[in-house]
């Protein structure tokens, strides 16, 4: 870097640190960037996916402005190793396009570049400018919730769209320095989550921001800025205004993670949780056992997480629903005879459809998740060949997990699911003692002569 670049900076830092000083932080329109040179931050490009670089240096050579943006620079300057790459740059989507064969426009409001290597896939988008007019009716709702937000812009005025300060630094592709206009190097540096502009503003703008608040304090072990936990207080009730499948989205980062019980715990306690899951929410509060059950499930998550193994949503969300569906199962079996089991599916199905009015759940994560309840009388019966025909279940793992948890929380019998945690290990001679059924090719039962198959019929029939 040139002696006067470097002069430039000092300058500019110097000036930041006496705004800091004096706690007035840099609004919009305040001008330059503070530029942190590569010298002074440990963002390495070994944090940085070779295919992000090769976007980057692409879209540089080619005489566009190139920029990392978002969690991933966060994440570097914390060292967490991000995984995906958000690029920012002033070229158009067509001109990313021309430059990319890998390349495909996605989104029809406001057009992104996807490039795709492999698997892998960097997400390019031109820099964005605030379309916020809070009082204009059409770009948000009476809210003031935006509902449209789709004007090309240059960099100083796609930071101000960013939601909290260490979200929204850029690291350039030119000469590896960092663009901060918000003050968001420090932010990191002291571990806060400060909301960019308004806080009362900017939640009834997008009340997702409140979850996003949550997710970075317990992901990052921030604190959250006092002036952004009162917006929360004061906006939690607008939740539910956001479409129910952005909410699903949301529900995944939040409790797929690997930091699900902070979570919950932030959630929680500033009525966040209440929002999502109203039904849950009444009963946890009412119910001890259901608060601690849902921290071991939510531990469990964690853990699992940390070892590498798959989590579903459906088990949580399992979890969640628990004891609103087994109370409403009491009921329906008391309006009508029908088996517990049939009870729980029929409850689970009330249920799930209460609340999708909040989030909406895919059924693939629906209909396992009722199996997985309603399997759980099953468990009680230990004796005969339809207890252990239960083994071959296809929801027998996730139903099973299930009943420890439940078992742990003093929920479910402790001798119980010591007898299932048992069989799974034992030969098959073992398991049909255990289950006082003859063994396998002793029943006594005589096999009749074994029928032809029938050939299929030709495809082309
Ligand atoms: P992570 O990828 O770890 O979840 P992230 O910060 O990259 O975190 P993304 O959802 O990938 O989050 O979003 C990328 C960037 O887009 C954010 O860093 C932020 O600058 C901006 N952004 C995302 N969602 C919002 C929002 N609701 N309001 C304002 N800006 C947002
Ligand atoms: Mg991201």
């Amino acid at each position: 870097m040139c002696a006067a670049l470097r002069w430039y900076h000092q300058v500019q830092n110097t000036n930041l640190k006496t705004d800091e000083s004096l706690k007035k932080r840099p609004q919009q329109g305040s001008g330059k960037p503070r530029i942190i040179p590569r010298p002074e931050h440990n963002v390495t490009r070994r944090e940085f996916s070779d295919s992000a670089l090769k976007v980057l240096y692409r879209l540089h050579k080619a005489g566009y402005q190139a920029f990392l943006v978002g969690g991933c620079v966060r994440d570097a300057m914390l060292e967490l190793h991000p995984k995906d790459f958000d690029v920012a740059t002033d070229a158009t989507p067509d001109e990313v396009k021309a430059l990319f064969r890998n390349c495909r426009l996605i989104g029809r409001r406001f057009r992104l570049a996807h490039v795709r290597f492999g698997r892998e896939v960097i997400e390019v988008a031109t820099f964005r400018a605030a379309a916020i007019h809070e009082h204009d009716d059409h770009h948000s709702d009476e809210e003031g919730r935006i509902l449209r937000d789709n004007v090309y812009g240059t960099i100083d005025e796609d930071v101000w769209r960013r939601d909290f300060t260490c979200n929204a630094l850029y690291y350039n592709i030119a000469d590896f320095s960092i663009w901060d206009y918000t003050g968001g190097f420090e932010d990191i540096e002291q571990e806060r989550i400060v909301l960019i502009g308004d806080p009362e503003k900017r939640m009834r703008e997008d009340p997702v921001r409140m979850l996003r608040a949550i997710r970075f304090a317990a992901k990052l072990d921030f604190e959250i800025d006092e002036k952004v936990i009162r917006a929360i207080d004061h906006h939690a009730h607008l939740l539910p205004n956001v479409p129910a499948a952005r909410l699903f989205d949301e529900f995944l980062k939040l409790f797929q993670a690997g930091n699900a019980e902070r979570t919950f715990d932030l959630l929680y306690d500033h009525h966040l949780f209440d929002e999502m899951f109203p039904a849950t929410a009444k009963e946890i509060e009412e119910n001890k056992e259901f608060w601690h059950f849902t921290r071991a499930a939510l531990q469990n998550t964690d853990r699992r997480v940390q070892e590498g193994k798959s989590v579903t949503p459906m088990f949580l969300l399992g979890v969640f629903l628990w004891w609103p569906v087994k109370e409403l199962a009491a009921i329906r079996r008391a309006e009508e005879k029908m088996s517990e089991s049939q009870s729980l599916a029929l409850a689970a199905y009330e249920i799930v459809a209460q609340q999708q009015r909040r989030i909406s759940i895919p059924k693939r994560f629906t209909v396992p998740m009722r199996e997985m309840l309603s399997l759980q009388p099953r468990f009680e019966l230990k004796r005969g060949k339809r207890a252990m025909k239960l083994l071959n279940h296809r929801r027998f793992r996730a139903a099973y997990d299930f009943m420890v948890l439940l078992a742990d929380a003093g929920l479910a019998d402790k001798e119980t699911a010591k007898f299932w945690t048992d069989v799974q290990t034992q030969s098959a001679a073992e398991r049909a003692a255990s289950f006082e059924v003859g063994q396998p090719g002793t029943s006594g039962k005589k096999r009749g002569p074994r029928r032809r198959r029938r050939r299929k019929p030709a495809q082309n029939q």
